[in-house]
């Protein structure tokens, strides 16, 4: 008998050949648990295999930043090669699963790979959720990839630069106006942070163009919910609210977005928004992924046990956002929220309850209280509840950026965000447009893997 890992564990002998353990996605959940099994079970034990379409985690609670240039994209992908130093990573998207024959097709850029295991994690996340309304998937930007943020920044460059330039005509007044409207749908974090940010940044760049003055930007965020940032309570909503109008954003509730096109956004109660730029940040959906198991869901994310196994087929866990794991701190009827708060726990305790199953430790439901969210408006504006107590203003927006220094999975990731966060303090805006990302990279059917 011989321990291993973190705390003194009993362990059962070897078996003959080594267990495969296989997670599909390199988000929080998928990642977090391959970490913590490299910990508590010995190579001789287990083979670990990720399978991914990316070599990197994407911190994604700052995707706004990379938006606004404060950060630089890599600062937020975190390497998995370096990190996960034990696992092999398969790059590609799972298309099929055989749970009868324990193997996973794996679509790759070099082609397809079958991939075989005797323990399988699921944690593919979630896409955007786009509803069936029309030009949205033709016009609309997504805020959850790389290539999205990058986009966007560029993009709203690209209009600046154009508008600078139209001709005092009539139609090139018209132009200019769907070229200086930004429409963002959904006030959550999200929408939210992105609205703020950007209006934010773009105020203090806009002088650099000859013509344009920071108020004749527009900027509407559209959300069907009566509030802003309802998962902050109504106090912080509000408060967030107040500081978007103080800034000229314009706010409109209990609406949404009727059609899109190239050049305008139609909303449902008739109003036709001239816009050029259309960011689309109303909530996540399930990986399709999810959907081609034939398995039972809830509303969309696979129905799991507490301890996040899936009933039904033996040695299959699911955890994150593709998952409805029931929220046994809160309510165990409901599953809990699509954060990675909780995706990131989710992953640490998957990964004790395979090693139990495999005769190391033991086996437990997934229990966590949660901390509460943080939201950067930009500037040194903020809105958080750590914990239940509610911050604005400086305060919230310090706690905000020391909870993601905290959060971010590697020391390099926090050393590089950190950096980047004090040269945009001392150095000027960075403004230049690299037109790296073609705009049907950046489309939410895109960033799907459709
Ligand atoms: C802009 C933005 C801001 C956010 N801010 C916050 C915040 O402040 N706080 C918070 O708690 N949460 C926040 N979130 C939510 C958080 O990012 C998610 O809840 C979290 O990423 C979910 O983790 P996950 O592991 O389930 O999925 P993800 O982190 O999305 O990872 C899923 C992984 O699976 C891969 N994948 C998908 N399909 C397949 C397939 N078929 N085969 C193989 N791999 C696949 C994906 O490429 C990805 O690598 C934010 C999200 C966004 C977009």
């Amino acid at each position: 008998m011989r321990t291993f890992g973190r705390g003194s564990r009993t362990k059962t002998p070897l078996p003959l050949a080594p267990a495969r353990i296989v997670a599909v996605g390199g988000g929080f959940g998928g990642f977090h648990a391959l970490r913590r099994l490299q910990k508590l079970l010995e190579p001789e034990r287990v083979s670990l295999t990720l399978v991914a379409p990316t070599d990197y985690l994407l911190y994604s609670p700052l995707l706004p930043e990379v938006a606004t240039g404060v950060l630089d994209p890599r600062d937020i992908a975190v390497s998995i090669r370096q990190t996960l130093r034990r696992t092999r990573t398969v790059l590609g998207h799972v298309s099929s699963i055989d749970f009868g024959e324990r193997t996973l097709r794996v679509e790759g850029r070099d082609g397809i790979t079958e991939v075989e295991w005797d323990k399988l994690i699921l944690a593919p996340g979630s896409v955007t959720r786009q509803f069936d309304i029309p030009g949205v998937a033709e016009n609309a930007h997504g805020l959850k990839t790389l290539s999205e943020a990058t986009f966007i920044r560029n993009h709203v460059l690209a209009q600046l630069d154009a508008a600078d330039s139209l001709p005092d005509t009539p139609a090139g007044r018209a132009e200019r106006i769907e070229r200086l409207t930004v429409v963002a749908v959904g006030a959550g974090y999200t929408g939210t942070e992105f609205v703020a940010q950007m209006q934010n940044w773009v105020k203090g760049i806009a002088t650099r163009w000859a013509s344009i003055d920071p108020s004749d930007v527009r900027w509407l965020l559209v959300d069907l919910a009566p509030a802003v940032l309802p998962e902050l309570g109504d106090k912080l909503g509000k408060e967030a609210m107040d500081v978007l109008t103080a800034r000229g954003v314009e706010i409109r509730l209990e609406v949404s977005v009727a059609s899109a096109t190239a050049t305008s956004v139609t909303l449902t109660d008739g109003t036709v928004v001239p816009s050029r730029t259309l960011v689309w940040g109303a909530g996540v959906a399930p990986s399709p992924l999810i959907a081609k198991l034939d398995l039972p869901t809830e509303k969309g994310r696979l129905v799991v046990e507490p301890d996040m196994t899936v009933p039904g087929v033996p040695n299959v866990w699911a955890i994150g956002d593709a998952a409805a794991v029931p929220d046994l701190a809160l309510d165990a009827s409901k599953p809990t929220p699509p954060t990675a708060q909780h995706a990131q726990r989710q992953g640490v305790q998957v990964a004790k309850n395979v090693a139990a199953s495999l005769g190391v430790g033991e086996s437990k439901p997934y229990f966590h209280k949660d901390l509460g969210l943080v939201a950067d408006l930009g500037g040194f504006d903020g809105v958080a509840k750590p914990l239940g107590i509610p911050l604005k203003g400086p305060v919230a927006k310090f706690v905000a950026r020391s909870y993601h220094l905290y959060a971010l999975p590697t020391a390099a990731a926090r050393v590089r965000v950190a950096t980047d966060w004090l040269y945009s303090t001392i150095l000027p805006t960075r403004v230049v447009n690299l037109d790296q990302v073609r705009a049907e990279d950046a489309l939410i059917a895109k960033a799907q893997g459709q």
